[in-house]
C-alpha cells in the first residue's frame, strides 16, 4: 500500500518515476521495491527478536507467492529459508543461491522424482501430508540411502475465516492430516528405518486477518507435541506456516505482523522447540505493483469500460477470488484536466472473458494512454500468470536505491510456440 510516493512527475517507487520505467520497460510490467521487500523480512525478524527467538526460528519464505530469482536471491542474503511445493521450486531456490539445509517441502502430491530430489540436496524437513506419503518417503530414502527428515503436517480443524479457496485448516480440506489421527501415525512414522521424526507443522490459510483462528492451532500443535513428548517422542521443531494478511484497501483492518506474532510468539515463551515460519504474501504482497496502460475506453449506459494492456493472465487474483486491488493513476494528482471528471470505470483486460476485470467501479478521471498503477501485486500476481489468448507474461523490474534493474525480461510471442510442433 506504501509503495509509491507523490511526485509532481507522477507517483514513484525508491525515487524512480513509474512514468520513466514504462517508457523504459513497456507495459505491463511489474514493479517491485528491493526496500519494501528488506523491510518486510526485517518485521518478522524484529517481532521475533522482540520474543526472545531470534536464535531459534527460522523464516522460510514461501517460494509459490512470488518465485523470481532476484527475490529469492534477496531473502536467501537475508539468511531466510524458503517452504517449496514442488521439486521445480527446490532447483529455483538453489539456483538463487538458497541453502537446502534451510528448505522445507510442503504439498498434498510429492511425485517419487521430487522426493529423490529434495533427499539429495538435502533439505530440512519434508512436511509431510498423508499416512501414504510417509511409507512412500520411507522407499525413497531407504533406495538412495539417506534418511529423510520429516514433520506432519496437522490438520487442525479451525476454521480460519478467509477465502474458501485459500482457507487450509478445516477437516473438509485436502490438506494435512487428522489431527485425531496425527499422534498414531507420529508413532507409525518413529518405527520406519528411514524416516528421522523432526518437527510438525500446520498452515490454515492465507490472507489471514485475525490472529484468533492461528492462535487457536497453535495451541492444538502444542498440546499434541506435549503428548508426542510425554509418549517418548520429542521435536525438534514447530512450524505454525505462513498466511498473515495484507492490506490491500485502505479501510482493511490488516495487522501489523507484530501484532499478529503477538498471541501465536507468546505461547513458545516456555518451550525449547526451534520455530519455523512460512510467510509468502506477507514478505512480498506489498512489495510490488503492476503498471498498466489504457488502451481504449468505452463509455456507456449500463457500464464505463477501461481496457487497460494488463489482463488477467497477468494478475489473476481479482478474475479468481474476486479479490480487490487498489488501482491509482500514475500521473500526479495536479495533472488531471479541468474538464476531466472522474467516471466509475470497469477496469478490464483484453482477454476474451467477461471474468477479465482487474477492478469494478473504480471513480477515476481517465485519458486513453494513461498509467495506473495496481498496488499490492507482489505476491500470487506473477507467480500465477499465464499465456492465455498467447500473450507473453510481463516483464519483472526491481528497484535498489534508485536504479531500475530488469529482472526478467518481457516475453516474446516466438518464445510462447517455441515448444510446439506440427505434423509431419
Ligand atoms: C501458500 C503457503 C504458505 C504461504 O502462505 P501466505 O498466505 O502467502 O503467507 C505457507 N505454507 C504453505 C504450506 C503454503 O501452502
Amino acid at each position: 500500500m506504501t509503495l509509491t510516493t507523490p511526485h509532481t512527475d507522477g507517483l514513484q517507487v525508491e525515487g524512480v518515476a513509474l512514468a520513466t520505467l514504462a517508457e523504459r520497460f513497456g507495459t505491463p510490467c511489474y514493479v517491485y521495491s528491493r526496500a519494501a521487500l528488506t523491510a518486510a523480512h526485517a518485521a518478522y525478524r524484529d517481532a521475533l527478536a522482540a520474543h526472545g527467538m531470534r536464535g531459534r526460528s527460522l523464516i522460510c519464505y514461501a517460494v509459490k507467492a512470488n518465485s523470481n530469482l532476484a527475490i529469492l536471491d534477496l531473502f536467501a542474503r537475508l539468511g531466510a529459508g524458503f517452504d517449496i511445493v514442488s521439486g521445480g521450486e527446490l532447483d529455483r531456490v538453489i539456483k538463487a543461491g538458497g541453502r537446502a539445509d534451510k528448505v522445507v517441502f510442503s504439498g498434498v502430491g510429492k511425485s517419487r522424482q521430487e522426493m529423490q530430489k529434495a533427499l539429495k540436496a538435502g533439505i530440512r524437513c519434508f512436511n509431510v501430508e498423508s499416512a501414504s506419503e510417509l511409507g512412500q518417503l520411507n522407499e525413497e530414502a531407504g533406495r538412495l540411502g539417506l534418511i529423510a527428515p520429516i514433520s506432519l503436517r496437522v490438520n487442525p480443524d479451525v476454521d480460519a475465516k478467509t477465502h474458501p479457496y485459500i482457507a487450509t485448516g478445516l477437516k473438509s480440506a485436502k490438506f494435512g492430516i487428522d489431527i485425531e489421527q496425527a499422534f498414531d501415525l507420529y508413532l507409525r512414522a518413529a518405527a520406519m528405518p528411514h524416516l528421522a521424526v523432526k518437527g510438525i507443522d500446520c498452515h490454515i490459510g492465507s490472507q489471514l486477518l485475525d490472529p484468533a483462528p492461528a492462535a487457536e492451532a497453535v495451541g492444538k500443535v502444542l498440546a499434541l507435541t506435549d503428548r508426542l513428548a510425554a509418549a517418548g517422542l520429542p521435536l525438534e521443531h514447530i512450524d505454525i506456516g505462513g498466511g498473515i494478511g495484507i492490506q490491500y484497501q485502505a479501510d482493511e483492518p490488516a495487522p501489523a505482523v507484530a501484532d499478529y506474532l503477538a498471541p501465536l510468539l507468546a505461547q513458545f515463551a516456555d518451550r525449547r522447540e526451534h520455530l519455523i515460519l512460512e510467510p509468502g504474501r506477507s514478505l512480498v504482497g506489498n512489495a510490488g505493483l503492476l503498471l498498466t496502460r489504457v488502451m481504449v475506453l468505452k463509455p456507456g449506459t449500463d457500464k464505463n469500460f477501461a481496457v487497460v494492456d494488463a489482463a488477467m493472465n497477468d494478475l489473476m487474483r481479482p478474475a479468481l477470488y474476486d479479490a480487490w486491488h487498489d488501482i491509482v493513476p500514475v500521473a500526479a494528482a495536479g495533472k488531471v484536466g479541468p474538464g476531466d471528471t472522474a467516471l466509475p470505470w470497469e477496469i478490464v483486460g483484453p482477454v476474451c472473458e467477461s471474468g477479465d476485470f482487474l477492478g469494478h467501479q473504480r471513480k477515476l478521471a481517465l485519458h486513453e494512454g494513461d498509467l495506473l498503477a495496481i498496488l499490492s501485486a507482489g505476491a500470487y500476481g506473477m507467480a500465477m500468470a499465464s499465456n492465455y489468448n498467447s500473450r507473453p507474461r510481463a516483464a519483472e523490474v526491481m528497484i535498489d536505491g534508485g536504479e531500475a534493474h530488469l529482472i526478467r525480461r518481457r516475453e516474446t510471442v516466438g518464445e510462447l510456440y517455441a515448444l510446439e510442433a506440427c505434423l509431419p
